[in-house]
């Protein structure tokens, strides 16, 4: 997985993004009537579902739902972090059974060690998962530089802004190249403006690593800007309500919210998302 230059895995997956030929024959994530029941008897709570649901190989899908409709708790499903109550998951064509090395997943809070350097919470999956150290290394270097914290290397955590420790917790998720990148909600603790800025960076990140990503998130800007396809949640327990193909050309900058296109996408997933159903 670390064999190689770092680029020459950003310079094959991009001649695949640039054809335009991004697809596989086996999605990256199939869902089969998946649903979340968490506790027994009169407090059971149904959190997902039933739920059906492909990803295709090397696609961004965003999900959009409300508050507590079990965002979370489907991308814990797919991370292998939580078992479904009934259905089955396959990921990459074969039954989930449990977490892999082959998914990064980024949460809202950083959780970076504070008692660590950039570098060293960067390189903590080479230790987790015995890569071959210099590779890592490499790596590692190379993701810095690309998310602009080349000179932050050294730094502790507490020395950095909200955007550059997500940065950092990204670089983290990345190292051992996942084929999936799982994003809870990461950008959720930052302000406006930060968070404008690191989503349209992650959309170019994203291109050049050429990997698959669903992204939580409550922000249907946000979801709309970085997806291949939406997907809007009901109220819990969740389930699809809209699926749709977000067809804006890439890359995307601050201009691509101006598109009436995009403008249109915003609407009709908004109307959606306001006229709350009753389950
Ligand atoms: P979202 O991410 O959309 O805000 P979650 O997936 O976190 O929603 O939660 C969906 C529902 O499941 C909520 O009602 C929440 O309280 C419940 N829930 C989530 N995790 C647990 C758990 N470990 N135990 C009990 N209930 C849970």
């Amino acid at each position: 997985m670390m064999g190689g230059h770092p680029a020459a895995i950003v310079s094959s997956a991009a001649r695949t993004n640039a054809g335009g030929t991004r697809s596989s024959e086996t999605a990256a994530i199939e869902l089969f009537g998946v649903t979340k029941v968490f506790g027994e008897g009169p407090s059971a709570t149904p959190a997902l579902g039933p739920l059906d649901l492909a990803i295709e190989t090397g696609s961004f899908v965003s999900v959009v739902g409300p508050s507590g409709c079990g965002k979370s708790t489907l991308l814990r499903l797919i991370a292998g972090l939580e078992k479904p109550t009934s259905g089955r998951l396959r990921r990459y064509g074969d039954d989930l059974d449990g977490p892999s090395r082959k998914v990064g997943i980024v949460f809202q809070d950083h959780v970076l060690f504070p008692w660590a350097s950039v570098l060293e919470n960067v390189m903590l999956p080479a230790e987790v998962l015995s890569l071959p150290k210099a590779a890592a290394l490499e790596r590692a270097h190379w993701l810095l530089e690309l998310t602009g914290l080349k000179d932050f290397a050294s730094h502790k955590p507490h020395m950095l802004s909200g955007g550059m420790k997500q940065r950092a917790a990204f670089c983290r998720a990345v190292l051992a190249d996942p084929q999936l990148l799982l994003l809870d909600e990461p950008f959720g603790a930052l302000d406006a403006l930060t968070r404008e800025e690191l989503s349209l960076e992650l959309s170019r990140l994203w291109q050049d690593l050429g990997r698959t990503a669903l992204l939580i998130t409550h922000d249907l800007g946000e979801a709309i800007l970085l997806g291949d396809r939406i997907i809007i949640m009901s109220d819990r327990p969740g389930r699809i309500r809209l699926d749709m193909r977000v067809d804006l050309p890439r890359p995307r900058d601050v201009n691509t919210m101006k598109d009436p296109r995009f403008i249109e996408i915003h609407q009709i997933a908004r109307d959606l998302l306001f006229t709350r159903q009753r389950n």
